[in-house]
């Protein structure tokens, strides 16, 4: 049994390729919820929906957002009437939001994505990190603004100062999980707006010292693969490296897979991580996902 902790865009492009060599069965992914809110009316917890997508192999995986093949008619015509949208929403995409928007009536957030995956037939688990509401700032240049500001708005253009969250309570499986997992993988995530959120939340840092836990780099040489995690870092005062990913994981982690572009960070790894590993990380195609997946579950 393994468990992933998840973003929305590196970490499922290798789940991508894990679901093609293991058992969907034995597979539980935490997903971060920090940036879950509302938007015209439904509630949007991106990073889950897009781990539901790429189980159910519906994701549009050239943004990384959404379903493939979708259509644009309610946002098109929001706009028509003046009421614009932050979030370009698909139509069909829409539809599994409303339905999680009046499920959240009844059913915590949890429950909510248990129902929506078994309906979706997926058989993985996705367990939410939280079931709270998170309140994130992004401190700039020109202000404090809401995540989706920043990101969507201002096109991650600000100059960043600071990032600022409020703790919440993991979802009642996540210590479990991770306790009852052989293996915990942190995918090549955001390790400050997706992970940073999930292992500061109380006791999961002590359950995963306890767990056989493996990384792979989201940064390659001096920048992220893609997205602002390069300005969060920054701001937060670690080095935009490898290194500095490793840095934030070296209390619990076992092994850091780093790209082969970066065996110059090797040595310097290696003195705060037990085990480093060279591996091509672009997954740019399925079929180096797969490779790359092989290579973490042959521990
Ligand atoms: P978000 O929720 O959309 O921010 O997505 P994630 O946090 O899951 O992933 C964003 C991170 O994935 C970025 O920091 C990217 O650098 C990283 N990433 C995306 N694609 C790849 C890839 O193919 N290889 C590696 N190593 N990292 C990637």
């Amino acid at each position: 049994m393994i468990t992933i902790l998840s973003g929305g865009t590196g970490t499922p492009k290798l789940i991508q390729g894990i679901k093609r060599i293991y058992d969907q069965r034995k597979i539980n992914v935490i997903v971060n919820t920090l940036e879950n809110d509302y938007f015209s009316g439904v509630y949007v917890a991106a990073d889950i929906d897009t781990v539901i997508y790429t189980f159910a192999d519906l994701i549009n995986d050239e943004t990384w957002y959404g379903l493939k093949y979708d259509t644009f008619i309610t946002h098109e015509k929001l706009s028509e009437l003046n009421s614009p949208e932050l979030l370009k929403i698909g139509d069909k995409d829409r539809a599994l939001k409303i339905q999680k928007t009046q499920l959240l009536k009844d059913y915590s957030l949890s429950k909510t994505v248990d129902i929506q995956r078994k309906n979706l037939n997926i058989k993985a688990k996705i367990i939410p990190m939280s079931n709270e509401k998170s309140q994130i700032k992004v401190v700039t240049d020109i202000g404090d603004l809401e995540f989706h500001q920043f990101l969507i708005a201002k096109k991650s253009e600000p100059k960043v100062k600071n990032i600022i969250f409020n703790k919440v309570k993991p979802s009642e499986e996540v210590i479990i999980t991770i306790e009852k997992a052989d293996m915990v993988i942190i995918g090549p995530s955001n390790p400050i707006t997706s992970i940073l959120p999930i292992i500061s939340m109380k006791d999961v840092e002590k359950a995963l010292k306890k767990a056989y836990v493996v990384a792979v780099s989201p940064i390659i040489g001096n920048n992220p693969v893609s997205g602002p995690a390069g300005k969060f870092m920054n701001a937060l005062g670690y080095e935009v490296s490898a290194y500095g990913v490793a840095s934030i994981y070296s209390s619990f982690l076992n092994k850091f897979i780093i790209d082969k572009e970066d065996i110059k960070f090797r040595k310097k790894i290696g003195k705060i991580v037990n085990e480093v590993e060279i591996a091509n990380t672009k997954m740019t195609n399925i079929n180096t996902k797969v490779e790359l997946a092989k290579l973490i579950l042959d521990k």
